[in-house]
């Protein structure tokens, strides 16, 4: 018999996740998306039209249980506005621009109609650089959370830098110089991101780095991709300024925390990745080389020519990803060097254009990590425990690698200078130090340390758990009252 005083029936809430549309964004809100659905939310995912396609081409053969995680997460696009005519552009500012005018056009629409569906959306979760996602949010009185995709010592900087606490200087010169910032350690004018150095030639992409927080006032909640115990002081120090909560590491759960052991790779590959795991299945523990730079660093051949032959000279076993998109003038001599590359080096290594990443870190026969340095990659080099050498190229890979080698003691890191790229000699040298030197032994305890921090933060009653769990019950509260 029905109660006169029965409770109104409590909705789901549908949180809407909208990544900026480029792997190493798409990879951490997927994975946040997975959690809250694993909170029991209702989620949809939005990306653009194109990326959509390309995840669809590169998932064909993704093995059934990743496909079964991302089942309940319902997938909406919008397009980015490139045309035929400028789809290859390298032109940010038109990037930007088009996916802010036309892609949050559709937007809009696409939110009228999820609420006019029934599906009322009781959140928007929004990577930092889409900053008119806010806007629009409030629009609809949807309260919004910004996710921040890079670490939090990169927050504060870009943040002090934005609000005009901290000043960019304009010589080359003062590479040395000290920049302080409060609770971040001493950082060197060449350790800040490179778009805040005075070699920086990206002028729109620093003002699209800072302008990141120009609509910050308008999200309702801040969260970042980090974790308590790896960034303490740096968090701490935001407090006061803009306060971010941590979720992260954000990387396929069985790797990590295991809260979900069918998560076994994101799921959202823009590349079709290669099965190396049956090469690696036959190398000894701790052997093999895995050397990547990410999905968008395009290397000088210079640079790959150098890397090639320290790899070479260092004899250990390596697993190299190098993407198929070439800088477009070096193209030709680059596949033919590789070409003659791969097969002097059959025995030794193996190239593939793209792989599940974090199965290669885990696996056991990987004994180290060649980086760019991205946060994702970071974060995931600390959450397999292993040892990095970095090569940092732009962005925040020049901090990520400062704190990699000074704060967090997980790795070497080598600059190229203004001269030329990182040399072959230098490259053997590191690698062997790492692989084989009493320093390496050290450097994979201290990875092995974070890891086990890593997964203490993940799983029930850890730090960004309960940072999950508190912004789980913040969206229920809220849809309840709505
Ligand atoms: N990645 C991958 N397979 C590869 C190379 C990269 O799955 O062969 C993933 C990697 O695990 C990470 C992302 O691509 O999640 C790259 O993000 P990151 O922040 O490291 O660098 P970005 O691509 O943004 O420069």
């Amino acid at each position: 018999m029905g109660s006169l005083h029965q409770q109104p029936a409590i909705k789901r809430p549908h949180v809407v996740v909208f990544p900026y549309p480029s792997q190493g964004h798409i990879n951490p809100l997927m994975e946040f998306a997975k959690r809250l659905v694993s909170k029991n939310l209702h989620v949809t995912f939005i990306t653009t039209e194109r990326i959509r396609e390309r995840m669809i081409q590169a998932q064909d053969g993704v093995a059934a249980h990743v496909t079964t995680v991302m089942q309940d997460i319902r997938i909406e696009t919008v397009p980015d506005g490139l045309s035929p005519d400028n789809e290859e552009t390298k032109d940010r500012d038109m990037i930007f621009d088009l996916l802010r005018k036309v892609g949050g056009h559709k937007f809009e629409q696409l939110i009228e109609r999820l609420n006019s569906e029934g599906d009322t959306v009781s959140c928007i979760v929004y990577d930092s650089f889409l900053e008119w996602v806010p806007i629009i949010a409030n629009k609809f009185d949807i309260p919004s959370a910004l996710l921040w995709t890079q670490s939090c010592a990169v927050y504060s900087i870009y943040y002090h830098f934005y609000a005009g606490m901290v000043k960019a200087k304009d010589e080359a010169e003062n590479a040395r110089d000290i920049i302080a910032i409060p609770g971040l350690p001493q950082l060197c004018q060449s350790d800040l991101p490179s778009f805040l150095q005075p070699s920086n030639t990206y002028a729109s992409l620093l003002r699209f780095q800072l302008n990141q927080f120009s609509t910050v006032s308008q999200a309702t909640w801040i969260l970042g991709n980090s974790f308590n115990e790896l960034e303490m002081a740096e968090i701490q120090s935001m407090d006061s300024l803009i306060p971010i909560r941590t979720v992260g590491p954000l990387v396929p759960s069985a790797f990590l925390d295991g809260n979900n052991p069918d998560d076994q790779d994101v799921g959202t590959h823009l590349w079709k990745a290669a099965n190396c795991i049956d090469w690696l299945n036959k190398k000894e523990a701790s052997t093999v080389v895995y050397v990547s730079f990410g999905s968008l660093a395009v290397l000088s051949k210079e640079q790959i020519i150098e890397i090639a032959l320290g790899l070479k000279a260092s004899q250990h076993s390596f697993l190299w990803v190098i993407r198929p998109d070439h800088n477009k003038e070096e193209e030709k001599d680059i596949r033919d060097f590789l070409e003659g590359f791969i097969e002097e080096t059959m025995d030794q290594g193996l190239v593939v254009s793209w792989c599940p990443q974090m199965a290669v870190l885990n696996h056991p026969s990987v004994g180290m990590f060649v980086t760019h340095s991205g946060w994702n990659s970071t974060l995931e080099s600390l959450s397999s425990g292993l040892p990095v050498l970095t090569i940092s190229q732009r962005s925040d890979q020049t901090t990520n690698s400062k704190y990699i080698e000074d704060v967090w003691k997980t790795g070497i890191r080598l600059n190229k200078t203004r001269d030329g790229p990182v040399g072959r000699d230098e490259m053997e040298k590191s690698i062997k130090t790492i692989m084989e030197g009493e320093s390496g032994v050290d450097l994979r305890k201290n990875a092995l340390q974070w890891k086990t921090l890593a997964k203490k933060a993940m799983v029930k009653g850890g730090s960004s758990n309960k940072n999950i769990d508190w912004f789980v019950h913040e969206v229920i509260a809220r849809t309840t009252l709505a």
